[in-house]
């Protein structure tokens, strides 16, 4: 009897896993709190794959960098996980293989395959959350880098002489764009006295104002929240211009923590990527959607890499001298 395929995802807070059915539908769906360190990493994995029995295959996405192999060099959303190998640790606690990917790589695989780009042969994917996460399908392929760091879209340099970034460089793109860019934007706005009813949303302190609060101001339709989301929406499509201008992709998916606000701000997406983009009016302009499978997405997609062989070379090459 085919028990389905499972996936687990690995975030800073929590690992959450689910288990497909032969429809490709999520039938079980179990988490737990991330631990820190990878001995309790892994053991909280297996446990987690213990539960969701039965399946057939297993597939694991992690926060962070993760070489072809399934290593983590280091990530900063994992704390006390560092140069850890990850999969083949979980491979040695539960006997089965694990293809293993970063969970922006494992986002696009599932909204790719069956979720809001479902059907296209070119795609970009972004996830807009406490920094930003992405994946590309460039003709037909999931792309992975020859080490499988690629799709750092967060860490686009957008102003050099920007706001520092946890990465010790400066104007990185998820400074700007991701959940914590957008409190930013918004405490600036406060603190120079606008922002009255945002503020009001936070206690009255403009220094506790939070991207949810903008949210809910704007739902009540705000102007100066509108404001604040434009201006971020500005910035959304300055990184999402670049990525269409390399890439030329028929689908933009945005996704991660701020896509539940994606109604606020997907329209001024659109018309600011139209200013930002190179020969706008010569060109076909991909659609802008937002994520069709909300906070599983990694996991699905986890679940996914089992049956995506050609995305993950066996022969991960000579990625350890360079992890
Ligand atoms: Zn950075």
């Amino acid at each position: 009897v085919p028990g389905g395929r499972a996936g687990l995802d690995v975030g800073g807070t929590k690992c959450l896993g689910v288990v497909l059915g032969a429809d490709g539908g999520v039938v079980r769906e179990a988490r737990v709190p991330t631990p820190r360190g990878s001995d309790a990493l892994v053991a909280a994995l297996a446990g987690l794959a213990e539960e969701l029995r039965p399946w057939d295959t297993l597939g694991l996405g992690i926060a962070g960098r993760v070489t072809l192999g399934g290593e983590v060099p280091a990530s900063p959303n994992l704390r006390g996980v560092r140069d850890a190998p990850v999969r083949a640790l979980l491979e040695a606690a539960l006997g089965v293989p694990v293809p293993t990917a970063n969970d922006a790589t494992c986002a696009t695989l599932a909204e790719w395959r069956m979720g809001a780009a479902r059907g296209a042969g070119d795609v970009v994917l972004v996830t807009l959350g406490t920094g930003i996460g992405g994946g590309f399908v460039v003709g037909g392929r999931l792309v992975l880098g020859r080490h499988g760091f690629a799709g750092e879209v967060g860490h686009m340099v957008v102003d050099p002489d920007g706001i520092p970034c946890v990465c010790g460089r400066r104007g990185c793109w998820e400074r700007y764009a991701s959940g914590a860019g957008i409190a930013v934007q918004a405490r600036v706005a406060a603190e120079a006295g606008r922002l009255d009813v945002v503020v009001g949303l936070a206690g009255g302190d403009p220094e506790a104002v939070r991207g949810e609060h903008v949210h809910a101001a704007a739902r009540d339709g705000d102007p100066e929240a509108l404001a604040v989301l434009d201006g971020f929406a500005w910035w959304v499509a300055l990184g999402l211009a670049n990525l269409v201008n390399v890439t030329d992709p028929e689908v933009v998916v945005v996704g991660g923590g701020l896509g539940t606000a994606a109604d606020l701000f997907l329209e001024p997406v659109r018309r600011h990527l139209r200013e930002w983009l190179y020969s706008p009016d010569e060109r076909y302009l991909p659609a802008v959607v937002a994520a069709g499978l909300g906070e599983q997405a990694g996991a699905i997609g986890a679940a996914l890499l089992a049956a995506e062989p050609a995305a993950l070379p066996s022969d991960p090459g000579n990625e350890r001298q360079l992890a």
